[in-house]
């Protein structure tokens, strides 16, 4: 922490104005205090544990390690720019890093002895979610980088308008799913909400406030999407909207057979009139519903199991068609021609009529049930890689098949589905597998404090073999710790990744807990 105060002293001559108001309730530790009283400054930075112990740790409830010297909530985002300012031009920069909800896995949001920005913190002077409407962009949202998607949702809606692109689950922040992709089942059709954003405002790593898009700016903006939180803080997104369907056809049929179920998934994909594909897996230890969404009937889960006792491994393909007033009358016959000809086993496709809101919103009741259970804050050692479509065979038989079923350690959804590369933009950041088809697996795997290394020494494993397999796999929301792993992540894009970070972040203060720059 000494390294802040004396920034902060050095920096002090310099800033006539108040930098950042204290909460009177936080704890401040005495030097703070004094120094504080002493030269005036007003903050909002607090040091009290309940700042410090949430700001440490994270949904992943692994790393608690990283522990911050101060929490700031900003009330503006010029607090933002202060505290970047007065590390930057400090002798010796300290740290930050942005925390929308803090549903990493890894500290990617923490900043162990720096400062966390409470993201959240900005809702009250944020443009929250403002919908416009203009010749050259159509109907659009103006969103605040610490909005929840589920607020961008309800907010869109009353204006009958909604974004195309989503993930499965709303409670994570715009600027948290904007620097990684943001994936869920309709990225196949729009691509992932990276690519879905005309501009943003972004406060770089030297403090300075810049509004970016395709046409200004452009290399910031590029480099911000899916750029792991290394050059900016989004404060504000610029989000496509469409007009929101008012419900929708949501169906699930399940597959013994690995080959149909994909061949059918990837036909889906290739097809005009879907409007999402996913896909997960039912072992011996799953349930047929789970925390994602409890959507079978007590008599299905039932028959379900009966299925999964004759078969090791059961795949269940999701898919959905959006409807509304006009096609209301027409959408069972359409539905019908879609999904005809799909070979999954017979009298296993089940059927919901629901919201779009019921819909997008499916993994909420689930999470509320196991709060409620004390069970949502346990560790969660996730993986979620891409898979090239021509590896995903040789994917299946060694992990799927070989480690994860045979093992059985595996707890919490796995989930598989293609999805296009067509639909992201090179200049972005983000990393894909170099096909135009990939596989997104998701293993959303939650432990306890006895058997959550297990699993993590299981995930290792799947990279190792994946490695020596030769199966090209890119982790997605990625986690390393060797400097030569982030290179191999970014293959030809690091050096542009690298380059970027010395434009936007030369001093690399910002998001430490990814460690890419620092602590490799
Ligand atoms: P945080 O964890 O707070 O931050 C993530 C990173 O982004 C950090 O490096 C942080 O410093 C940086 N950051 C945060 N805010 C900003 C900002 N405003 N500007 C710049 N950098 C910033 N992902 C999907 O793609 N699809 C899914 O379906 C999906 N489902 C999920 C379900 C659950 C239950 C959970 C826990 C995660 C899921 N994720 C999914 C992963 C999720 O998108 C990422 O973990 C995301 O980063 C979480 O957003 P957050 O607001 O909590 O970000």
């Amino acid at each position: 922490m000494s390294f802040i105060i004396s920034s902060l002293i050095s920096i002090l001559g310099r800033y006539l104005k108040p930098l950042i108001k204290i909460k009177s309730s936080s704890v401040i530790p005495n030097h703070w205090s004094t120094l504080s009283c002493s030269l005036r400054i007003t903050t909002n930075l607090q040091f009290g544990s309940d700042a410090i112990k949430m700001a440490s740790t994270d949904f992943g409830n692994i790393i608690t390690s990283n522990i911050p010297s101060a929490v700031l909530f900003p009330s503006h985002i010029d607090d933002i720019i202060n505290l970047i300012t007065l590390s930057y031009t400090s002798t010796t920069p300290f740290p930050i890093a942005a925390r929308g909800h803090g549903h990493s896995v890894r500290g990617q949001a923490t900043a162990r002895d720096g400062v966390v920005v409470d993201m959240k913190s900005l809702n009250n002077s944020s443009v929250g979610t403002t919908v416009s409407w203009s010749s050259s962009l159509g109907f659009y949202a103006d969103v605040g980088g610490e909005q929840l998607w589920i607020d961008v949702l309800s907010a869109t809606l009353e204006h009958g308008l909604a974004p195309v692109s989503w993930t499965d689950y709303l409670y994570l922040t715009v600027g948290g799913t904007l620097s990684n992709a943001g994936m869920s089942g309709q990225a196949f059709c729009y691509g992932p909400q990276i690519s879905n954003v005309h501009e943003l405002d972004v406060i770089t790593g030297k403090g300075e406030f810049f509004t970016c898009s395709k046409h200004i700016n452009s290399e910031l903006f590029y480099a911000v999407l899916g750029g792991l939180g290394q050059f900016g803080i989004i404060t504000r997104a610029r989000i496509v909207l469409d007009k929101a369907p008012k419900r929708v056809k949501w169906v699930r049929m399940l597959y013994h057979d690995f080959s149909a179920f994909t061949r059918d998934q990837e036909h889906l994909i290739s097809i005009i009139g879907v409007d999402y594909v996913e896909g997960h897996l039912l072992m011996n230890q799953s349930s047929a519903n789970n925390w994602r969404s409890s959507f079978f009937s007590p008599n299905d889960v039932s028959n379900i199991s009966s299925l999964l006792s004759q078969h090791k491994i059961i795949y269940c393909l999701e898919v959905v068609k959006y409807y509304d007033d006009l096609t209301v009358h027409t959408i069972d016959k359409e539905l019908k021609e879609l999904l005809q000809g799909l070979s999954f086993n017979s009298g296993f496709m089940f059927q919901k009529d629901v919201t779009l809101m019921d819909f997008l919103n499916r993994v909420r009741s689930g999470e509320l049930k196991l709060q409620s259970q004390g069970l949502w804050d346990v560790p969660h050692p996730w993986l979620n890689l891409f898979v090239p479509k021509s590896e995903i065979f040789e994917f299946h038989e060694g992990v799927i098949v070989n480690m994860i079923h045979a093992r059985n350690i595996t707890r919490g959804p796995v989930l598989l589905y293609p999805t296009n590369r067509k639909g992201w933009d090179d200049r972005m950041s983000a990393v894909t597998p170099d096909e135009d088809i990939f596989y997104s697996i998701g293993l959303l795997l939650a432990g306890n404090n006895d058997n959550w290394k297990a699993m993590d020494d299981q995930n290792n494993d799947i990279l190792e073999f994946c490695e020596k397999a030769g199966i090209r796999v890119k982790q997605y929301l990625p986690h390393y710790t060797t400097r030569r792993e982030w290179i191999n992540h970014f293959g030809e894009k690091w050096n542009t990744f690298q380059e970027r970070k010395t434009l936007f972040d030369p001093k690399m203060i910002l998001s430490p807990g990814q460690r890419i720059f620092q602590s490799v």
